[in-house]
């Protein structure tokens, strides 16, 4: 089955090809499509649908969007769905993920409760009245710095009690096994396969 991914981050593509297996992924710039929908929805699922409907419709195929971010309880779920954007001046660049990471434990200096989790849904459109969509979660702690180099954006800040490490601490193999990504991703791989079976 040919899926375009509604993405234009290499991260994004780079965990979930090898978690839907059968299924041939596309970028928008495999269609020659620029791709870069205004993501105005008031939470993880509209935007994942936003992106999916603005890709199904250039497309005219097979779509799945990831909206993902971390939220952290002190902040009110902040930076959630900003989290790409978290830090950026109106109209301004966007920041890199390592000055993203500095202010966020800036603003938390000094707080305890430090409980955050990332959040990642997945929705795939095959028509446009056909979707479906699996939303989960991977509950952290926020570190007070940086620890480890794999992974991107807020891996470095994030740590896994049960696995006393941060998220970029992790091999691949292993963020896949706990991550948001890993677990929403399964759950679609499993609900591809039972689409790919009907009659
Ligand atoms: P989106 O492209 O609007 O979904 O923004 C996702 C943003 O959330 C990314 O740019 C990262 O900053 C953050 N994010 C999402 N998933 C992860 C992850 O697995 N690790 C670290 N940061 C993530």
């Amino acid at each position: 089955m040919i899926v375009y991914l509604a993405t234009n981050n290499p991260h994004k593509v780079e965990e979930l090809a090898p978690l839907l297996p059968g299924v041939e992924l596309r970028l928008p710039r495999d269609a020659g499509v620029a791709f870069d929908p205004a993501e105005d929805g008031e939470d993880f699922l509209a935007n994942s649908l936003i992106k999916a409907r603005a890709l199904h419709a250039l497309v005219r195929a097979p779509v799945l969007a990831d909206d993902s971010g971390l939220c952290v309880d002190a902040l009110s779920g902040e930076p959630g769905i900003r989290s790409a954007r978290y830090g950026q001046v109106d109209g301004g660049p966007k920041l890199e993920a390592s000055d993203r990471n500095r202010l966020l434990l800036e603003v938390m200096r000094g707080e305890r409760d430090r409980s955050c989790r990332f959040v990642c849904c997945l929705t795939l459109v095959l028509s446009g009245n056909r979707h479906f969509s699996a939303q989960e979660t991977c509950e952290g702690v926020l570190l007070e710095a940086p620890r480890g180099s794999g992974g991107f954006g807020y891996d470095p800040v994030v740590f896994l009690p049960e696995l006393g490490r941060s998220v970029a601490e992790l091999t691949m193999e292993e963020k896949s096994r706990v991550s948001h990504r890993g677990r929403a991703a399964r759950r679609m791989a499993a609900l591809l396969a039972d689409l790919v079976a009907e009659p």
